[in-house]
Parts: structure tokens; sequence; C-alpha cells
């Protein structure tokens, strides 16, 4: 090699820890993201393990090889938990001691009774599994973000296959014990990849936090926070200005009388009788309907293949149900209804917002009518 062995090795770890030391600082600036602080800690035992072995390589006493990639396997096993919490949003604590402790039982053995040749078998094979299995954590995760992800399981995989090539090499080798650490071209070559890998994975990992970060911001921004239903900007991103199809209903809700029950009884139960007409929404709607809560305490739903009777019935299930269920908000005598008013796509019809505004002008005629009652409205052409 142009450059000695322990120089990149010291290299590598010190860019680890560089990196993980990075990755700590997104973390303590950003959303407080846990996989990221495992990253960070998992990336620093690594670096800090990859230097200690590196001492090994210039003076090889066992005891140090030992300690080095006990610190290492723990960091790895940190890794995978990194990947587990980005996949699943769990703890991953459990996870981590137990790969931990399986890891170490796994690989050290030999090593600690004194094999400094063959001993190093497990410990690469181990490491190329824990690799794989970071690798195979991001995997399932990679729908967030394909490529980045596709790119960091190819960048922990090849590191996993360089150190399953030296595991390979070593155990065909079979000399029990070495002089020194085991060296020859698979151990440079992992070196070189890890060279190229590490500086990639610290920036890859960084980018995903982020971009789940973002993610984070734009459901908030389309999700009332009340409800957890749609909000108004959602439902206008999803439909605005598109044609509604023949057979799709709109259906507009409105809860009557909902100011005298703020006044009455407060903004608090106000909200909450928000919320339960939204639960109302959710347990009577089929799942490829769209519901939104529009504001205030208006609500609309984009029924798509409805027959005007079903889009009726189920607009009367929702205020049925929502009558009922309003008794139970825990003030004696307290009831409350809600009138609604449906419109239609019809062939060569109207954009979403023309088949919201006769939706709309058929709830104010439920209004007018006496309130508590569904209004469908007669079926027009667009111009
Ligand atoms: P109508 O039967 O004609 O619909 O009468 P209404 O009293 O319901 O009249 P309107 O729809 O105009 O009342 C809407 C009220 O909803 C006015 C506003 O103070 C209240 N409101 C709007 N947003 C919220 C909210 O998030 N929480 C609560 N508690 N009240 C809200
Ligand atoms: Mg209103
Ligand atoms: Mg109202």
């Amino acid at each position: 090699m142009l450059l000695d062995y322990v120089t990149l090795l010291t290299a590598v770890g010190i860019s680890a820890a560089c990196l993980s030391a990075m990755i700590f600082i997104g973390w303590l600036m950003g959303p407080k993201d846990s996989f990221l602080l495992n990253c960070a800690i998992g990336g620093a035992l690594c670096g800090l393990g990859l230097l200690l072995y590196g001492f090994y390589v210039a003076t090889p006493k066992v005891a140090i090889a030992v300690a080095a990639f006990c610190i290492i396997l723990v960091g790895l096993s940190l890794l995978v938990g990194a990947g587990y919490r980005f996949r699943t949003e769990r703890p991953s604590r459990r996870l981590v001691t137990t790969l931990a402790i399986i890891a170490n039982v796994l690989a050290l053995p030999l090593l600690i009774l004194g094999y400094s040749g063959i001993g190093f078998a497990p410990i690469n094979a181990t490491v190329a599994v824990l690799l794989f299995l970071v690798a195979g954590q991001y995997w399932g995760a990679r729908r967030h973000a394909p490529v980045a992800i596709g790119g960091l399981c190819v960048l922990y995989s090849l590191m996993g296959l360089t150190f399953l090539l030296c595991a390979i090499i070593i155990a065909i080798d079979g000399r029990l014990t070495l002089p020194g650490a085991p060296s020859g071209w698979a151990e440079d070559f992992s070196l070189l990849v890890m060279i190229a890998c590490v500086p990639g994975i610290g920036a890859v990992t960084l980018t995903l936090s982020q971009t789940r970060t973002a993610r984070e911001h734009q459901r908030a921004a389309m999700t009332d926070s009340l409800t957890g239903l749609m909000n108004r900007r959602a439902l206008f991103k999803a439909q605005g200005g598109c044609p509604i199809a023949a057979g799709t209903a709109i259906i507009v809700f409105d809860i009557d009388h909902f100011k005298s029950i703020n006044d009455s009884h407060g903004h608090a139960v106000g909200d909450q009788v928000i919320v339960q007409f939204a639960r109302a929404i959710e347990r009577e709607i089929p799942k490829d309907t769209l519901a939104a809560r529009l504001g205030g305490e208006e609500f609309a739903l984009v029924v798509p293949s409805s027959s005007a009777d079903r889009a009726f019935r189920l607009a009367e299930n929702v205020c049925r149900y929502f009558a009922q269920m309003s008794t139970s908000i825990g003030i004696a005598g307290f009831s409350s209804t809600a009138s609604a008013g449906i419109a239609f796509g019809v062939v060569h019809g109207g954009t979403f917002e023309q088949v919201l505004n006769e939706a709309d002008k058929a709830l104010y005629a439920a209004k007018r009518s006496g309130r508590n009652r569904v209004i469908p409205a007669e079926p027009r052409l667009y111009g």
C-alpha cells in the first residue's frame, strides 16, 4: 500500500468519529430524532474501536484487539438499532442489548483464548453479519426515500462483503495464531472500501434525517390538528381544479347552532363536539372516501362511485351517529345535530370548486328548512 495500514486505519477511525460528532450536532439541533442519536453513538464507538485496533496492529497484544472489537460490535449493534428505529419508530434498546451480547459471544471467544489467527475469522464474519443487518433495516424503510436509502444499503453491504471476504480468507488460511494482525490484500481492500463508504454513510444519514423532518412538517401542514382529518389545504391540493367525475358525490356538513354551544358551554366543549363529529365521519365512511375539516365546524367528504341514494344514506348515517354520540359529552341534557348538503359530479360536469359550491348551497337550503337534515342539490350542467 502507498500509505501504511495503521495510518489509514487511524484516518478511518478519526473520520468515523468526526462524522459521528456531526450527526450528534444534527441530533442536538433537530427535533431529537433518536435514530440520529443511535447513529452518532454507534459511529463514535466504531471509530474508537478502529483507533484501538490500529494500536493492536502496531503492538499486537490480544487484549487490545479484544477490547477494540468488543467496542466495534457494540457500535455496530447500535447502528442496527438506529436502522430499526428509522424503520419502525419504536425503541431499540432491547434489540441493541441482545445483539451486542450475541455478537460478542459469537465473535470473541477464540481471540480471548489466544488464537490470534483463526480467532479473527468469527470476528470478521460477525462484523459482516451486523453490517448486513444494518442494511436490511434501512432496506425495509426504502419507501421513505428510495434513492438515498438504496445508496445507504449498498454502502453498508459493500463493507459487509469485504469483512466476509476477510473472514473466509482467514478461515482458509487456517493458522491458529499469527505474529501480528491479519494482513493481506483482503484487509487492504476492506480498509479502502471503508475509506470510501464511511463519509458517504455519514452524509446519507444526515440527509435521511432531514428528509424525514421535512416530510413530518409537510404532513402537519396538511392535517387538521384538532381532529386528525385532512385540512382544507390538503383537500384543495388533492382535488382543487380537478373535474369531478360522474358518480362522485361531495357532501358538506355543518354542525347546527354551534355558536350557542361555544357560548353556553365554552370553547373546550365546542372543540370536543368538533372531534366527535370527526369520529362519526371516520366510523361511517367507506375506505375510498376523502374526509376533511374545512374549518370551524364544517366538514366535507368526497365519495367516489356513489349513487345518489348511497351518498344520501351516508350523510344521514354520519348525522344520526353524531346526534347519538353528542349526548355522551358529559353535560346533562346536552345534544347536538348537524345538517348536510350533497352535490354530484355529472358527465361533462364541473370542477371540484363548482360542485363543492353546489353542495354548500344545498347545505344552506338544509339550514333554512329547519336544520338537522340532509338535502341533495338538483343535478345541473356546468357551463
Ligand atoms: P348554524 O346552525 O347556522 O350553522 O349556526 P352556527 O351557530 O353553527 O353558526 P356558524 O356556523 O356560523 O358558527 C360557527 C362558529 O364556530 C363560530 C366560531 O366561533 C366557532 N368556531 C370556529 N372554529 C372553532 C374551533 O376550532 N373550535 C370551537 N370551539 N369553535 C370554533
Ligand atoms: Mg359553520
Ligand atoms: Mg354551524
